[in-house]
């Protein structure tokens, strides 16, 4: 963005300005990032105070700050913006601004699959766009409203996240982005602590309708009842599903894996062979959701399938990592029980490679229901399609209670603190037959296993 401190000012009903004329083009609330011209916003928390960086922020090259008006002592002489809340006053600018660019707004929200979704979305539109998206993971209050006044003035889509673990902020999030494009990529089990049931999950993701405007549409996983149910229910809001049924707008099916990706057919509202780098079925349905949105901006099924063929995803998700004669996935960005089972039973389907390793971490963060969360996985592993199972950690000693009956000593690996003996495991007996899936929750740091291998 670029706008005066004036203009800043009238967003957030400031009525006097010192400093009118200074120009901000952009917001930072880390002076270890700063950029010149950017405004700084400090945080007051429990243990560190951010006004004590604003003159460092001013150094090097902030253009205005934030001061919170019961801060006392602002420095004289700054260009500052007095507010009372720092998160409602960023969430203000961001409303301004995003209602005066002209951009294409589009919103994704669910349990999993939102990063890549908003990295297969986001990457299919560039070769024809001008696209920004969320960086990381800056999907919640703070980072939507900051991704969106981080936005070009020329850009012409903005690709957003949308986080969350309660009701409620959803809602907020959308009426702040008012997105034309709306996407739910999915209902899982994440924030069940908070949330009481999956129906309540489904409720929570479904208002990012609250925001959609009223000529756009949502995107929404067909195979999931509990959205259909919502949709159906919904008078007002139009909705487009994706999944694998064929009742769907659109649908994939004849899924194959190669070491180079996926390759499906789709029909409905768009119909053709697609290839996509990456792996794993719940990655095509990502793309379904990517495809219509595609199709909304009005590309041809060619287009969309020259972009398609060249997408990235962020690191870490179903990652294909060949190391020596070994191939690897990497799938440890994080995992809940619904990413687990989608992983495990694109791993036992896969043709790739015939030797399945399903090397598994903790799942955190799963409440009282932890352990049957655990357990149940026992009931998605086939001993027929795979070969090694290895489980780290203090919670998947409750999964191993389960497997001791189905696998034998040979083939079933625990360790509780240290994985080392998983990766000599592997390095014993694995071979240029083997596929071996690391997944687990973000804490148990799974990747570190591939610094092992060269
Ligand atoms: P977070 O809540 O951490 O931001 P996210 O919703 O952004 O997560 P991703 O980072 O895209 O999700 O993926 C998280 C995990 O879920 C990965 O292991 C990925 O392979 C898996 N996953 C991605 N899409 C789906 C999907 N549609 N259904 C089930 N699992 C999925
Ligand atoms: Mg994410």
């Amino acid at each position: 963005m670029k706008k005066t401190l004036k203009q800043l000012a009238e967003w957030l009903k400031i009525d006097e300005q010192l400093h009118e004329d200074v120009t901000v083009t952009g917001i930072s609330i880390d002076t270890r990032t700063i950029q010149a011209g950017d405004l700084f916003v400090p945080f007051r928390g429990e243990s560190v105070n951010g006004h004590q960086f604003v003159e460092q922020a001013f150094e090097k090259g902030a253009a205005a700050s934030f001061w919170l008006n019961d801060e006392p002592n602002p420095p004289e002489n700054r260009p500052l913006l007095f507010v009372d809340d720092a998160e409602q006053a960023l969430q203000k600018m961001a409303i301004a601004y995003r209602s005066e660019h002209k951009a294409t707004f589009i919103g994704i929200t669910g349990s999993n699959g939102k990063t890549s979704a908003k990295d297969i979305v986001a990457s299919a539109l560039a070769p024809y766009f001008k696209v920004q998206k969320t960086i990381g993971n800056f999907n919640n209050q703070l980072g939507l409203p900051i991704t969106i006044l981080q936005l070009d003035e020329d850009t012409e889509i903005s690709v957003l996240e949308m986080g969350m673990s309660g009701f409620g902020e959803i809602e907020l999030l959308s009426r702040i982005a008012r997105p034309h494009l709306a996407i739910i990529t999915n209902i899982g089990e994440a924030h069940m602590q908070d949330l009481g049931s999956r129906a309540g999950i489904a409720q929570a993701k479904y208002e990012i309708t609250q925001g959609l405007l009223e000529e756009g549409f949502l995107i929404y996983d067909g195979d999931e009842p509990l959205l259909c149910d919502l949709v159906a229910e919904d008078a007002y809001t139009e909705a487009k599903a994706f999944g694998f049924s064929t009742a769907h707008d659109l649908f994939a099916a004849q899924i194959t894996a190669t070491e180079q990706g996926s390759s499906f057919t789709v029909e409905g509202m768009i119909n053709g062979n697609f290839t996509i780098p990456i792996l794993g079925k719940h990655q095509v349905k990502n793309t379904l959701a990517a495809m219509l949105v595609c199709k909304a901006m009005n590309l041809t099924g060619e287009q969309i399938s020259e972009a398609l063929a060249q997408i990235e995803l962020t690191d870490m998700r179903m990652q294909l990592i060949p190391k020596g004669p070994l191939l690897f996935i990497n799938d440890a960005y994080n995992a809940a029980p619904t990413s687990m089972r989608a992983a495990i039973d694109f791993m036992q389907s896969t043709t790739i490679r015939p030797e399945k390793w399903l090397v598994l971490g903790d799942m955190l963060e799963l409440g009282n229901d932890e352990q049957v969360f655990h357990e149940e996985l026992a009931q998605t592993i086939e001993i027929e399609a795979v070969q090694y199972v290895c489980l780290y950690g203090p919670r998947m000693k409750w999964l191993y209670d389960k497997l001791t009956a189905k696998f034998d000593a040979a083939h079933l690996i625990y360790s509780e603190a240290d994985y080392t003996p998983i990766v000599q495991k592997i390095q014993a007996e694995a071979s240029e037959e083997s596929i071996i899936l690391l997944k687990g929750s973000r804490g148990m740091k799974l990747e570190t296993i591939l610094q092992h291998f060269s």
